[in-house]
């Protein structure tokens, strides 16, 4: 993936630094353990994070001084930033051609933990949207997480061409555009309409609308990478199957197998790998929000 170079978001916050408490490697475990105490256990997520903070007895991350950063955060934020940038392109004019305004979330970095408006955010629950807050939360160790446990790298696609791409950053560049999609459902009231929907219904109906929430926001990724190549051509050979390897290793059933040894996919609220992976690509295909219909 081609991304340096172009503008980087101002509307990167960096709170890697000072006393977070440290998730240390074990964030995919907690991730894991979170997700079935949420899904088997009933546990509220807002409670979970709470319940984490406490046994982590975390402090907050601070805000870092940009002076203060290694070559590798800094790296690390240029890309974010470099990402998130390329979103707010792709989405200010999409809302201009339906007569509103597109009003781009904050992107907080952080480390370990950190309060946002859904609560006090932990590393181990991975990469989220608040719609209070109308910022997207991402603690960058789960990007290491993706690589060295999940085993997501642009590594097994390319030889040459990408031989630098050892961190899988398509990869994670579709993690940040599947959360600024989460924004741009909010923006759209459509994930108001479901919460709402999703208080009327039965516990498997609400699963079901909550995976066509999550697939539509895997579409709207789509169409950000759709939109984003036809203005800078971004992406590298082996990019999209990197995105696909993760929308593969991020999926409900992989997940719920990975922790459980079998998936239940009345409990699923993100869809299954196969299902991730077609709507990236009908986003990545056709470059049109008309097309992710999930809900139809
Ligand atoms: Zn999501």
């Amino acid at each position: 993936m081609r991304w340096k170079g172009r503008r980087v978001s101002s509307n990167l916050e960096d709170r890697r630094g000072g006393g977070g408490a440290k998730a240390g490697g074990i964030s995919i475990l907690g991730l894991i353990v979170a997700f079935v105490a949420w899904k088997f256990f009933g546990v509220d997520p807002q409670q979970a994070y709470q319940a984490t903070k406490q046994v982590t007895s975390g402090g907050q991350s601070q805000a870092v001084a940009p002076e203060n950063l290694t070559p590798e955060q800094k790296e690390v934020s240029d890309f974010v930033g470099t990402v998130l940038a390329d979103t707010e392109d792709v989405w200010t004019p999409i809302f201009q051609a339906q007569g509103t305004q597109y009003v781009p979330p904050k992107l907080v970095m952080f480390s370990g933990a950190i309060n946002s408006g859904c609560g006090t955010a932990q590393s181990a629950m991975g990469p989220f949207y608040c719609p209070a807050d109308q910022k997207v939360y991402i603690d960058t160790s789960f990007f290491r997480d993706m690589r060295q446990q999940m085993g997501i790298s642009g590594e097994q696609n390319q030889s040459e061409l990408s031989a630098k791409d050892e961190a899988g950053d398509f990869a994670q560049a579709y993690v940040i555009a599947h959360e600024v999609g989460h924004h741009v459902q909010n923006l759209l009231g459509i994930s108001g309409q479901v919460q709402q929907a999703r208080q009327r219904a039965n516990e498997a109906q609400g699963n079901e609308l909550s995976v066509r929430l999550e697939l539509q926001a895997d579409c709207l990724a789509g169409v950000w990478a759709n939109k984003t190549h036809q203005k800078t051509q971004f992406l590298e050979q082996g990019d999209v199957e990197e995105a696909m390897d993760a929308a593969e290793k991020i999926g409900d059933d992989y997940l719920q197998k990975k922790a459980r040894g079998y998936a239940v996919p009345d409990s699923f609220t993100h869809g299954t790998s196969q299902q991730r992976m077609q709507w990236f690509q009908t986003g990545l295909k056709l470059g049109d929000i008309n097309q992710c219909e999930t809900f139809k």
